[in-house]
C-alpha cells in the first residue's frame, strides 16, 4: 500500500492545493491520504470524487501527523527539492515497498527537520522548487513504472469513455 501524508495546510491559501494532493494521490495509484485536522474540510470533495469515479481510496484525518510519522512501520519517503534525485533512488524504494507499506510525505510550507531525519529517503523530483502536486505525480509514476495509468476502478458510478473530441461519461451499471 501507498499512503500519502499531507503535512501542513494553510487555511484559505492551501485549500485547492490540498484537494489536488488528494485527487492526484487517488488518480495515480496511492491507497490512502492522511490529512491534518486543519484540512478536514477538504475531505468531502475528495470522497465525492471517489464515490462518483471509483476507488478504493480512503481519506483519514489525524490530530497528530508527526505521531503517525514516528509510529510508521514501513519505509518513509519525503518529497523535497533538497533530496536525492528520484531517478537515483527509485529502484531501492520500489524494492522496499514490495515488502511493506510506503508512507510518502509532502509539505505545504516549511517542513520540520524531524521529517528529513525520519525519512528513509529525502527525494527530489529535480532539485528545483516547484509544487507538491507535481512532485507527487512524478514520484508515483516512477514508483509504479507507469502501470498506474491502466488501473481498474471499483464501485464507480461514472466512467469516462476516452474520445478524440468532446466528452463522454457513462453510468456504470
Ligand atoms: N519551502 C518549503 C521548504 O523548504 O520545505 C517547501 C515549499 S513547497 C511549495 C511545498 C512542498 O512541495 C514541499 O514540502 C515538497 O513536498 C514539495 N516540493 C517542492 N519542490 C519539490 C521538488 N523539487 N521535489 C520534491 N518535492 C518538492
Amino acid at each position: 500500500a501507498v499512503v500519502v501524508l499531507r503535512l501542513g495546510h494553510r487555511p484559505g491559501r492551501d485549500e485547492r492545493m490540498t484537494t489536488h494532493v488528494g485527487l492526484t494521490a487517488r488518480a495515480l495509484g496511492a491507497d490512502r491520504l492522511l490529512l491534518e485536522s486543519v484540512a478536514e474540510g477538504r475531505r468531502e470533495t475528495i470522497d465525492d470524487i471517489t464515490d462518483r469515479f471509483g476507488g478504493p481510496f480512503e481519506v483519514e484525518i489525524t490530530d497528530s501527523p508527526l505521531g503517525r510519522l514516528r509510529s510508521w512501520k514501513g519505509p518513509i519517503v519525503h518529497l523535497t527539492m533538497y533530496g536525492q534525485p528520484v531517478q537515483r533512488v527509485e529502484d531501492e524504494i520500489r524494492a522496499s515497498h514490495r515488502e511493506e507499506p510506503l508512507l510518502v510525505v509532502v509539505g505545504a510550507e516549511k517542513v520540520p527537520f524531524e521529517v528529513y531525519d525520519r525519512a528513509d529517503w529525502n527525494l527530489g523530483v529535480t532539485n528545483q522548487p516547484h509544487s507538491e502536486i507535481a512532485a507527487l505525480a512524478v514520484f508515483l509514476d516512477h514508483l509504479f513504472d507507469g502501470r498506474e495509468l491502466d488501473r481498474e476502478w471499483t464501485d464507480a458510478e461514472k466512467r469516462v469513455i476516452p474520445k478524440e473530441t468532446g466528452k463522454r461519461v457513462e453510468d456504470v451499471e
